[in-house]
């Protein structure tokens, strides 16, 4: 945890030269920093991205259920991931700040359709598999529900038979991910649905970093299994723009299979002083400007664009996993996409990270058992690959086997 700076109010201001000096100074180098910064498009792309959102820096999406134009660019979004997420004709969707709110919103849903719906209900309670991402567990702090974690099977992937066996009288959701965070792996989405419907249960399926390159990847021959709402039972997917939309954080989408579900998470408060007020996510004001980004993205770069994008990141894996297995000491494990995972086979791979680190690159990763966690995006490639493989091999070669180390420990957020 950071300490709190006193007496900047004292100091002398800056030029702003000096300011922008000092933030760069203080920001992830541009190369070494690239995968705890973005999910960035190719830099052709990126060129153009900056401008967009500059110009929109300033409008206020609070206003998105309000304002015609503002809604009309939402509306076109959401049409656009519903028709990638095969979407049936009533279903609708809104936008968020990021992943994890957008997997707030379904578990406010949930929670508020098990009020309405499931009277004998007394502790909310949601069963994910291990390896669901952290906000679930936030969401059920905010929302004074229980979360029930499950083993999964060898292959990491959701056990449906031991999800199953989970459910009690207090279970309202069950939890999916095409594909988790951070082992890359599909749960049996299908599966995982039909065990919801048979109990009467919400099923909601994290498609934070699949959501915006499986529908592409589909469209190139790729071998996905289904995930999406072509699969009955799906009542929510959360999906992240700011990830393979390529729009500039924060920005991802929460998408109902229809209307009725949506309003189990609006909730209009209409008695403060401020009169009647309603915004489609957790937040009041965000930043408009990751959306108009995507829009612009979205009508640019066309369906051709985005499967560019996606032949792009495919090739991006292929590379490293093949630079990586021909460094000694490591391996990378199978995974149905990404991120990838880095294994150290006989060396320390904390040492590794720290040795990474000192070389600038800020990596994500997990303590237990160790892996690092590379996602992949369209702008890793050429340079910045062979940077990053020839850093990864020396830090490697240079690493004990034993010791603590100092600079940081393998972890994610
Ligand atoms: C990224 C991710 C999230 C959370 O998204 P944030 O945008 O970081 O809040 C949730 N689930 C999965 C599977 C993710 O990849």
């Amino acid at each position: 945890m950071y300490k709190p700076t006193r007496g900047i109010i004292e100091a002398a201001p800056l030029t702003v030269d000096d300011a922008r000096a000092q933030i760069e100074s203080r920001r992830f180098d541009h190369i070494g920093g690239h995968w705890s910064r973005a999910f960035r498009p190719t830099a052709d792309v990126q060129v153009w991205v900056r401008e967009v959102f500059a110009d929109c820096m300033s409008d206020n999406g609070i206003f998105s259920l309000f304002a015609p134009e503002m809604g009309d660019i939402e509306g076109d979004i959401i049409g656009w991931a519903l028709d990638l997420m095969t979407g049936p004709a009533d279903a609708t969707g809104n936008i968020t700040n990021g992943g994890s709110e957008s997997i707030y919103c379904a578990m406010h849903a949930a929670r508020n359709w098990a009020r309405a719906n499931r009277p004998g209900v007394k502790t909310p309670t949601i069963v994910v598999p291990r390896t669901a991402h952290p906000a679930y567990w936030k969401a059920c702090e905010y929302l004074g529900m229980e979360i029930k974690r499950v083993p999964v099977t060898a292959e990491d992937r959701a056990d449906p038979v031991a999800m199953e066996a989970a459910i009690d009288e207090n279970t309202i959701a069950l939890v999916g991910s095409a594909p988790s965070w951070p082992l890359g792996m599909f749960d049996p989405i299908e599966d995982l649905a039909a065990v919801a419907v048979k109990h009467d249960l919400w099923m909601h399926v994290d498609g934070c970093i699949g959501g915006y390159i499986l529908p592409f990847l589909e469209m190139l021959g790729e071998d996905i299994p289904r995930w999406d709402f072509r699969v009955d039972g799906v009542r929510s997917i959360s999906a992240d723009l700011h990830k393979f939309g390529y729009t500039p954080k924060p920005c991802s989408t929460i998408l109902w299979r229809d209307e009725e579900l949506l309003q189990y998470h609006l909730f209009e408060v209409t008695e403060s002083a401020s009169g009647p007020y309603l915004t489609t996510a957790m937040a009041g004001s965000r930043s408009e400007a990751p959306v108009f980004t995507q829009w612009a993205l979205i009508r640019t770069l066309g369906r051709e664009g985005y499967l560019e994008q996606a032949k792009a990141v495919m090739r991006a894996k292929q590379e490293l996993m093949t630079g990586i297995e021909a460094i000694d000491g490591l391996s990378v494990p199978y995974t149905d996409l990404f991120p990838l995972s880095v294994e150290a086979v006989h060396e320390n791979l904390l040492l590794i990270y720290q040795g990474m680190a000192a070389k600038g690159w800020v990596l994500l990763g997990v303590p237990d058992p160790p892996i690092l966690t590379l996602p992949l995006d369209p702008a890793l490639a050429g340079e910045v690959a062979e940077r990053f493989l020839a850093d990864l091999a020396e830090a490697t070669a240079a690493a004990p086997t034993e010791g603590e180390g100092v600079g940081g420990a393998l972890r994610y957020g």
